[in-house]
């Protein structure tokens, strides 16, 4: 690692000398729109053994959190760090790991992922600070707190610089603050894209893709957005002559939300396929440029969504009675379920299997396929939804009279799940008058490993001749989408999500 030692101030044995200088005997912090007197004991921080002192921003200690100047501190330990003042965000790169920081934000994104920080970076006395602790694990370090010292210690674990070229960085039109310490952290990140597709742009820190029209025009309304997330896969469809000749081409790699880049031409323009490293929801808007595609989480778009999952499915039937199959009846429950979530425009909703099977690519396995338990649970959790929603059908074998409907949440400290489960069970019992076997308790994986308030519901036994014509009618499958559904409107209005 090489350091640049104008960027920081490596002081052996002055330690005491400029302490004083900087602390004085108590420090006025300007942070949150009002001064602060800061005189707690001051802290000392050491970089790889070495002690580090900010010419301008002492570390401080706020509610409890270290927080540290992030240029001075962070470029000391060969990372890369640069400001983007127009968005108060700043990204902080070294070796493989990509953070981007929001001011007043506790969400940080680290390698594409969300992840909550204990305190938000806070802009001090005109510094940004960040919190030492999780900015330094974020990027693989070793941090420890002598608290009898009150001293900070960073060290890096490994030394494994990993190198790589033809690398440049879309803060190059913005103001930037700082400059690159060390040539081994050359990332490559957003104009990878554009040197592939020139009428592209990514700008990985704002999750935003501009397609230029060259003053052609394109409007929003000449794209098509097909968003098929059960693959992490979305394709925009532009309908407009200004692209017809664009070249084709694909660009694999990992840059914020994106994991790869298809462009195929059209006979009317041209069709855009991203690869997404979780599900995404975009906005498309107008810009300078052209259209600009806005990537989030669905949550950020989305203010109630719900997730549907039918049971079952593929080569999985599930149970099957009479030549019944389980898998059928929670896929037409599911599908009829989804129409009316579909056709609410307040709630956006997701299933985990659209059909029986479906083809899949690029995911390592060819052919057919349904997706698993693993499947189901790990696309909820990038949706976090208000409420997962996993139907059944039951069956039990040389029991003929065991009947009835019976609704299961898993027990957490958030009681929604049993909350909404209670409901949709009351009200099944009431619409079908099967037996009521309540509300229960159930270990089953979907409703145990999603994160987000989770039913299951056994709609009936297969098993039982009253269940089973009941189950097989042909309205069921609409009486039972409404039931659900108009649970769901309640659990909306008495404000649960
Ligand atoms: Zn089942």
């Amino acid at each position: 690692m090489k350091l640049k030692l104008r960027n920081l101030m490596v002081l052996l044995g002055v330690v005491s000398l400029s302490q004083s200088l900087v602390y004085g005997s108590s420090l006025s912090l300007k942070y949150d729109g009002s001064t602060h007197v800061y005189d707690k004991t001051p802290i000392t921080l050491y970089v790889n053994n070495m002690e580090v002192i900010s010419e301008v921003m002492p570390p401080v200690q706020i509610e409890g959190y270290v927080l540290v100047p992030i240029r001075e501190v962070f470029q000391a330990l060969g990372a890369t760090v640069q400001w983007k003042s127009s968005e108060r965000k700043v990204c902080i790169e070294k070796d493989n790991s990509l953070i981007v920081l929001e001011l007043n934000n506790k969400d940080a994104w680290v390698n594409g992922e969300i992840k909550e920080m204990e305190i938000a970076p806070k802009e001090i006395n005109e510094k940004v600070m960040v919190p030492i602790r999780f900015i330094s694990e974020a990027l693989g370090y070793k941090v420890a707190w002598l608290n009898n010292e009150r001293s900070v210690h960073i060290n890096e674990q490994t030394s494994i610089i990993q190198s790589n070229s033809n690398i440049n960085q879309d803060f190059s039109n913005n103001q930037i603050i700082s400059d690159e310490i060390s040539q081994n952290n050359n990332m490559s990140y957003m104009n990878e894209i554009n040197s592939i597709f020139p009428f592209l742009n990514y700008d990985s820190i704002a999750q935003k893709m501009t397609i230029s029209d060259g003053g052609a025009g394109i409007s929003v309304s000449d794209i098509t957005v097909n968003d098929n997330y059960t693959k992490r896969k979305m394709t925009f469809t532009i309908n407009n002559s200004a692209l017809e000749d664009v070249k084709p081409g694909s660009w694999k790699g990992k840059i914020g939300y994106l994991k790869a880049v298809n462009v195929t031409k059209t006979n009317s323009g041209a069709q855009i396929t991203v690869e997404t490293s979780s599900v995404c929801a975009v906005d498309l808007s107008k810009g300078q440029d052209g259209i600009v595609i806005n990537f989030m989480k669905p949550n950020q778009k989305y203010n109630k969504i719900i997730v549907v999952d039918p049971g079952h499915g593929g080569a999985d039937d599930g149970t099957r009675c009479n030549g019944v199959k389980e898998k059928d009846i929670t896929l037409r429950c599911g599908k009829a379920l989804f129409n009316l979530l579909e056709a609410d425009n307040n709630i956006k909703v997701y299933m985990t299997r659209p059909e029986d099977w479906y083809a899949t690519a690029g995911d390592g396995i060819v052919g057919k396929q349904y997706p698993t338990l693993d499947m189901r649970v790990a696309l909820s959790n990038e949706i976090s939804p208000d409420m997962y929603i996993s139907v059944h059908v039951n069956y039990v074998e040389n029991a003929p009279s065991a009947s009835g409907i019976e609704t299961y949440y898993y027990t957490s400290s958030d009681k929604r799940g049993q909350t909404f489960a209670s409901r949709v069970q009351k009200a099944l019992v009431e619409e079908f008058g099967l037996r009521d076997r309540k509300t229960k308790h159930g270990d089953f994986y979907v409703i145990r490993e999603t994160n987000d308030p989770a039913i299951l519901i056994e709609t009936g036994f297969i098993s039982n001749s009253n269940d089973f014509n009941t189950i097989t009618a042909p309205n069921y499958t609409e009486r039972f989408a409404n039931v659900v559904y108009n649970c769901i409107l309640e659990y909306y209005n008495e404000g649960l999500n």
